[in-house]
């Protein structure tokens, strides 16, 4: 047989014969991928190590592409045969160490085959490749999606690859054909007989990468990457019990025998498809459980996404639970092309804050052989993350408008998307400024608006700004609670993850207003007025001396020590604790911007002596060592009311409460 050198590249021209005399000559003809360019098999087998696996989702693409053009040239007339089974097969023979991926497409003939293939496929992974090339492994990592290596990719598995191909078309130069390549530069193309339009890829599969050929792994990965592709895909089979006609036990049942079945592993028409007016409850909650197999928690609501102009979008959001952090990490968002898995990682891509919520997105529109960083700054990718943005807001504020008492009781679930969102994207600001709700220590819920109304009546101060009072934790507050709500302030709880932030964010949004946590302050002055000191019983010089008498026994390194006048009913000894330096430490524990060091610092409190209290004002009457033991206790006692008296100094006080019953 005569043999034909062939080359192949970017220009697909380089042959070194005219195409005549290759066609005349014979039915086997070899080539050499163009001599001109670098050998790129090495770097598509060694370099792309860690995404090896990617060559099925590529493979089963292209099968599922000719299938779909197949099904589009049959529906506009241009292809009038049958067009029989579409089922696109996935086959591994462990003993021939063969991975075979069949389609039933529109196939290729062998001019096809040399452009396609031979010239543009080869010129686009060869530019893949470069790009890959002159990045560092993590820069290379982080290029989502890998698409636009393509059918190339198979050779990072295969130590060899031959396509067998039959076109849909009729006529002239259509036979069917064998290309075939080992990895090398050259390759071989041939006439052969084939039946069946369509076209089977076989891998032969090198010795690093046999686990492809175990079932297993290709069912989690067809699972992976083909879970919802628009084509049936088969992959080994199911045995199924069925009922033999007219043969029944001696009870009249019906007989069963078992039977394999294909196993199609795909669903080809998942929900997020379907118009949103054809969608139930229940299918929602089902295409949950399809996504997440393992996720015992149902989510609690869902949004349907679906636009087509001015990009193409469609995919299902849900709203899940929020009980532990780690379960947010673990059913991350899906991002599909065309119902072809990409990533599930999809930061940079939606907004931060909606990466908490679980589902699939899918649009063909976003660029996904590019860098997140490039990927932020792309137009489109801002107008869809833009356009989710707005949506997600929407579905909130529908939900709140059309039943409020079910917003409220799925409140303490979401209210960290809301406020997440409210921290970190203005525009989302602007819209859950409506529907965003602050819940009293009474579990009374409130908006914004509402509340501001609320407290403005009873909470009147000359600074004519709006102080909201709240607390973090409303047991270890207790005291403090009781005592601003017996000076008839209403008090908020804010015992959120992100609550710290959240008051900074509404705050600078609210000019007029501030907010004091219960102990930042004494009662009175929580919110300051001109008359908030209470008339004092003891001059100047007295509390000097009930200051000095503090200051011998406390640990003034933690506490500043001052001696002011409060209600006679309020408790002699407080301990607050400055808005401001407490706010930085609660932040920088939960990890913000620019609060990075101020968790390093010591908790520095405010002892404050009530000067009107009778304890304190008998302390002048007594001798030395009364006067010692009743401090201690008066400042123990402030201590525990704020879950500060630990250890040593805990059991001391225990021990010394004792000897005094
Ligand atoms: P892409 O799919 O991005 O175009 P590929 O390298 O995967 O790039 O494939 C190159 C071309 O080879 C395809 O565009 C298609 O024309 C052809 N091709 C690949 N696989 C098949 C197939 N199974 N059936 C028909 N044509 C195919």
């Amino acid at each position: 047989m005569a043999m034909v050198k062939m080359s192949v590249g970017r220009l697909g021209t380089a042959f070194d014969l005219p195409r005549s005399k290759i066609e005349n000559s014979m039915t086997m003809q070899k080539g050499t991928i163009d001599v001109k360019t670098e050998n790129i098999f090495p770097v598509i087998k060694k370099f792309l190590y860690s995404d090896h696996e990617i060559f099925l989702r590529e493979l089963v693409s292209n099968a599922v592409d000719a299938t779909q053009k197949l099904k589009t040239l049959a529906s506009v007339g241009q292809y009038k045969d049958e067009l029989g089974d579409l089922t696109i097969v996935v086959e591994a023979d462990k003993k021939k160490k063969t991975l075979t991926i069949r389609d039933r497409g529109i196939g290729m003939t062998q001019e096809e085959v040399e452009k396609y293939i031979n010239q543009i496929a080869f010129s686009s992974a060869e530019e893949f490749v470069k790009k890959f090339k002159t990045k560092s492994e993590a820069e290379a990592n982080a290029i989502i999606g890998h698409f636009g290596l393509g059918f190339y990719s198979s050779f990072m598995v295969s130590k060899k690859v031959e396509i067998f191909t039959k076109t849909y078309k009729k006529g002239g130069s259509t036979k069917a054909v064998k290309w075939e390549c080992d990895g090398s530069p050259e390759y071989t193309i041939s006439e052969i007989d084939k039946k069946e339009r369509g076209t089977d890829i076989v891998l032969h599969i090198d010795k690093e990468n046999e686990e492809f050929l175990e079932e297993y792994r290709m069912r989690e990965l067809l699972n992976k990457y083909c879970k919802f592709l628009p084509v049936p895909i088969q992959f080994g089979v199911k045995k199924e019990e069925e009922p033999i006609e007219g043969v029944t036990d001696k009870d009249g049942n019906p007989k069963t025998r078992t039977v394999e079945k294909p196993w199609i592993i795909n669903n080809t028409e998942p929900l997020w498809k379907k118009a949103p007016a054809d969608s139930t409850d229940e299918d929602y909650k089902n295409f949950y459980r399809e996504l997440y197999p393992l996720s015992f928690d149902e989510p609690l609501f869902n949004i349907h996404l679906n636009v087509d102009y001015p990009f193409n979008l469609t995919g299902i959001l849900y709203f899940p639970k929020v009980k532990q952090n780690y379960e947010l990490q673990r059913n991350k968002i899906q991002l599909y092309s065309n119902q072809v898995f990409v990533t599930d990682s999809v930061e940079g891509i939606v907004p931060d804050f909606l990466t908490l919520l679980h589902g699939v997105i899918d649009s063909p529109d976003i660029p996904l052989n590019v860098s997140r960083s490039f990927l932020q700054n792309d137009n489109n990718v801002r107008k869809i993350s833009g356009h989710i943005t707005k949506k997600v807001a929407d579905k909130l504020e529908e939900l709140f408008k059309k039943d409020r008492e079910a917003f409220e009781k799925k409140w303490d679930d979401i209210k960290i998307f809301i406020q997440y969102g409210m921290i970190s994207e203005p525009k989302f600001y602007e819209r859950a400024e409506k529907f965003v709700l602050l819940k009293n220590v009474e579990n009374k819920y409130f908006t914004l608006e509402e509340y501001r109304k609320h407290i403005e009546s009873q909470q009147k101060d000359k600074d004519k700004r709006v102080v909201y009072i709240y607390a973090t934790q409303a047991d270890e507050q207790y005291g403090y609670i009781e005592s601003a709500k017996a000076k008839g302030y209403d008090v908020l709880l804010m015992d959120g993850v992100l609550d710290a932030h959240f008051v900074n964010t509404i705050e600078q949004k609210l000019s007029d207003s501030s907010f004091v946590r219960v102990d930042a302050e004494t009662a009175e002055k929580l919110i300051r007025k001109d008359d908030s000191d209470a008339p004092s019983k003891l001059t100047e010089d007295e509390r000097k001396q009930v200051k000095e008498y503090f200051e011998k026994l406390v640990d003034t390194k933690a506490f500043e020590v001052k001696a002011e006048p409060m209600s006679e009913s309020d408790v002699p000894v407080l301990i607050t604790q400055n808005e401001f330096m407490r706010r930085m430490k609660d932040m920088s524990a939960v990890g913000g911007g620019g609060m990075m060091g101020f968790g390093d610092f010591p908790d520095h409190y405010t002892l404050i002596i009530n000067t009107n209290h009778p304890a304190v004002l008998s302390l002048s009457n007594k001798d030395d060592e009364t006067r010692e033991q009743t401090i201690r206790q008066l400042y123990d006692l402030a201590r525990l009311s704020k879950n500060l008296l630990k250890g040593k100094d805990l059991n001391e006080f225990i021990r010394r409460s004792q000897e005094n019953l």
